[in-house]
């Protein structure tokens, strides 16, 4: 696929709702097949509301400020890590030692790609958005009454005896929407996922593509 393709392939992709990359992200959970159809209506809905409220809380506390900005003065510790176990993510949250790590050599890859120019505005950054998306993680992993942590599905029932799990779509989703809330982005930042790919491992990004056309 030509840089030109992928365009038009995130334009084309560009216009489906935060409903839809939702429910692409919660069929690529491994507990999805184990989800009744009004679970994932109530985690789709539940987790869209949830990132957008934490965001804008974060927004609310500290007005006007960067996500890395925010990440310093809520005591997150920013570092550039080696990923090379998982190429294609662009960063990771640590809650025992209240870190992201980003992985640069992904996120200039992703930033330099003349297609995220299709997606982003002229100025956009990606370490910001990424930064915005693992500071829900964080809020997540510091109050147990958030929705990503409070809803739980039944995996296996014996008796009386009831095992609950929580889905980890659900801090997905709330995060990816955090982070376009933070960051007043105007596309899903799943779509850079498509990106990623393209750079590292392009024949699975047709897959990808049709999974997302498929989903919702
Ligand atoms: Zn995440």
């Amino acid at each position: 696929m030509t840089c030109d393709d992928l365009r038009l392939r995130l334009s084309a992709a560009a216009i489906y709702s935060d409903e839809h990359f939702a429910a692409f992200l919660l069929n690529s959970d491994p507990l999805s097949g184990k989800l009744t159809a009004t679970e994932q209506r109530e985690i789709i809905t539940g987790a869209l509301h949830c990132g957008v409220e934490v965001a804008r809380e974060l927004g609310g506390r500290f007005a006007a400020v960067s996500p890395t900005e925010l990440a310093c003065r809520l005591g997150v510790k920013i570092v550039a890590g080696d990923l090379r176990s998982a190429r294609l993510v662009l960063s990771t949250y640590d809650p025992h030692t209240t870190t992201v790590t980003l992985n640069k050599a992904l996120i200039e890859k992703v930033e330099q790609c003349q297609c995220s120019q299709t997606l982003l505005p002229r100025n956009f950054n990606l370490t910001e958005i990424t930064v915005a998306h693992e500071l829900f993680h964080h809020v997540e992993s510091g109050n147990k009454e958030v929705f990503s942590r409070q809803f739980k599905v039944t995996l296996w029932r014996f008796g009386p005896i009831r095992f609950p799990s929580t889905v980890s779509a659900a801090g997905e989703i709330a995060a990816t929407v955090c982070a376009k809330t933070l960051c007043g982005l105007c596309f899903n930042p799943v779509l850079l996922e498509a990106v990623a790919l393209y750079m590292e491992d392009e024949p699975r990004m047709t897959g990808w593509f049709d999974r997302l056309d498929r989903a919702g």
